[in-house]
């Protein structure tokens, strides 16, 4: 294989989506090819663009032929400076430490991350996400669901993918699994077991999260959601210092426990810069089956007041459907298995909703 292909292939991806007026070309220190085995040492132009230089590299790299495997080393930028620490002249202020600067960066080929945050657990977060992603896909666009739910993975349950592990390809990237339609990754493919003791499922995968969005085959996705951790933990700030997301949405019941916390949520969300896009009301009402009339188990109305005190909309209100808890844990999401149910057309709607809300900002 001619250096002068690699070349040319790298020259077709930019760094302009964070600022950089470079192609990757341009980055490349050297070149090896040992067999199928290519090498190549890039200086990023500054760091922490490493994951999405590596990720951008390797999406075309890997559309060459003879290419089996790529490797891709970095070394240092030039002009990397060591901060020295001054001391301020005599009598001066002191100003506060500088915030250090991040890079929010863009997964190659996804269009829109939306996250899928609430204020506790148990609210119907991840029945949301499922649900959500599957009828987004319903509607024609093309979807990836990633469950980054360090403390509880239920992705692999609602999606009949117990005991399925992650596999990666020749270019070492993790590949989603197909199911109903849409590329699933789940934090459970990754764990040695269900049993995992909590101490294995925190930090060590908190840091692990902003490698998977970069370092997994999505190919080209209109959408990928993605099933947060309940409340306002690192991999929220993590996720909002290193991926451009387009924004999130968060979920409550109609619960004064669920709503309460469900405003630090937005606080948070809107303190570290992640547009909040709408909120999702879950078990809002029950329709009697015997005179189909609506019952308000936990309250109507305060939802809709939270939202208007916040300057929220109301992507919709999905009922309380004993259906959608059996069907979720035989691995069947509603949205699927019962696609004329009520549940399954408020999730319909809400996606149409979002899609809307996502276009009129763009
Ligand atoms: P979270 O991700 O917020 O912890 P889950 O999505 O795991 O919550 O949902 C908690 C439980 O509530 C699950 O058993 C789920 O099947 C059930 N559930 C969620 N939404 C509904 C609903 N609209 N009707 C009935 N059960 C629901």
């Amino acid at each position: 294989m001619a250096v002068q292909d690699i070349i040319e292939a790298l020259k077709k991806e930019t760094l302009q989506d964070v600022g950089i007026d470079k192609n990757l070309a341009q980055l490349v220190k050297d070149i090896k090819m040992s067999g199928n085995v290519l090498t190549i040492v890039m200086e990023p132009p500054r760091e922490g663009l490493e994951d999405l230089i590596r990720a951008k590299a390797i999406e075309v790299l890997s559309e060459l032929p003879e290419v089996q495997k790529v490797d891709i080393k970095f070394s240092k930028p030039q002009g990397t400076q060591i901060p020295v620490k001054q001391t301020p002249p005599q009598g001066q202020p002191q100003h506060p430490p500088q915030q250090p600067m991040f890079t929010r960066k863009q997964v190659p080929g996804v269009k829109h991350i939306i996250a899928v945050g609430s204020g506790k657990g148990g609210v119907g977060k991840s029945t949301v996400a499922a649900n959500l992603a599957l009828a987004l896909a319903k509607l024609g666009y093309k979807v990836g669901l990633l469950d980054a739910d360090v403390y509880g993975p239920s992705v692999p349950t609602l999606f009949g993918l117990k005991g399925e592990r992650v596999t990666v390809d020749q270019f070492q990237r993790l590949v989603p699994i197909e199911k109903y339609g849409i590329k699933v990754l789940s934090i459970g493919f990754m764990l040695p077991s269900e049993d995992t003791p909590i101490i294995w499922r925190g930090p060590m995968l908190m840091k692990a999260i902003t490698e998977f969005l970069f370092s997994t085959k999505w190919g080209n996705l209109d959408y990928l959601i993605m099933d947060l951790p309940p409340g306002t933990g690192d991999v929220q700030i993590t996720l909002a210092q290193n991926v451009e997301m387009t924004g999130a949405v968060v979920v409550t019941t109609p619960q004064d426990v669920a709503l309460a916390d469900v405003r630090k949520a937005v606080s948070m969300f809107r303190e570290v810069n992640i547009p909040v896009l709408g909120v999702i009301e879950n078990m809002a009402y029950f329709i009697c089956p015997s005179d189909k009339q609506k019952y308000y188990i936990f309250g109507k109305g305060k939802v809709a007041e939270f939202a208007s005190a916040y300057n929220l909309k109301i992507l919709g209100s999905i009922p309380i459907d004993p259906e959608v808890a059996e069907k979720s844990d035989k691995g069947e999401p509603i949205v699927v298995s019962h696609p004329d149910s009520e549940v399954a057309r408020a999730f319909i709607s809400i996606a149409k909703m979002l899609a809307q809300v996502v276009h009129e900002r763009a």
